[in-house]
């Protein structure tokens, strides 16, 4: 059974910053972890800041950590396209980030300690944006914002209640790119999920 995550992060709170431009400079100077090392900018997230969807990936890549922004890359002009066809939204309209903020080296997986330790800065733009609906693109964001340890092929095709709206899981971009056919359609029907959830306002429970 999947038990949504409440409480503060393993990784300690930021309850104290009451903007995302504070968070976003405390972000920049962050040394929480080795991936501080090899960045070559941290990749905060871009967006509406008071958006009712928010998009979490996994990590940045090459272009992401060279442009500072995330899902610049091939896997995030797809998503861009899947999201435009399926939701017809832009990037002005959601706000998009990733589990990590800085690039693992060599695009490997995020290990434990570095989600733990970039958890607040996920959780405190949860609070702080309150989305209705979190779209989770892969295992990494699916798995540490659920807090289970089941894979995304079991978790995706359904809506969770998270927070104060829902939590929709699907398949990375770049397991589309990979893969093809069957996983963009998913992706496609879970977006359409999501957009249905955001024009039901009875899910959204009261502060
Ligand atoms: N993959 C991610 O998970 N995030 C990015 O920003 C780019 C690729």
């Amino acid at each position: 059974m999947v038990v949504p995550r409440s409480g503060p992060p393993p990784g300690g709170t930021i309850g104290g910053v009451a903007t995302l431009i504070e968070l976003e400079r405390e972000a920049g100077a962050c040394t929480r972890c080795r991936l501080a090392v090899g960045r070559t900018n941290v990749v905060f997230g871009m967006g509406n800041p008071s958006a009712d969807l928010m998009f979490v990936g996994e990590g940045p890549g090459a272009e992401e950590d060279k442009q500072g922004l995330p899902f610049v890359g091939r896997s995030g002009q797809l998503l861009d396209r899947l999201i435009l066809e399926e939701m017809g939204l832009t990037r002005a309209d959601f706000y998009i980030t990733n589990t990590v903020l800085c690039r693992p080296p060599g695009n490997r997986d995020p290990q434990e300690d570095e989600i733990a330790s970039c958890h607040p800065f996920l959780e405190r733009r949860i609070e702080l944006i309150r989305p209705k609906v979190v779209v989770t693109l892969g295992n990494f964001a699916t798995k540490l914002l659920l807090g289970t340890t089941e894979g995304i092929t079991r978790l995706r095709g359904r809506s969770y209640p998270f927070r104060t709206g829902v939590l929709i899981p699907t398949f990375h971009p770049s397991a589309a790119l990979r893969s093809g056919g069957e996983t963009v359609a998913a992706i496609r029907a879970d977006l359409v999920r999501a957009k249905q959830a955001m024009s039901r306002r009875e899910q959204v429970a009261p502060a």
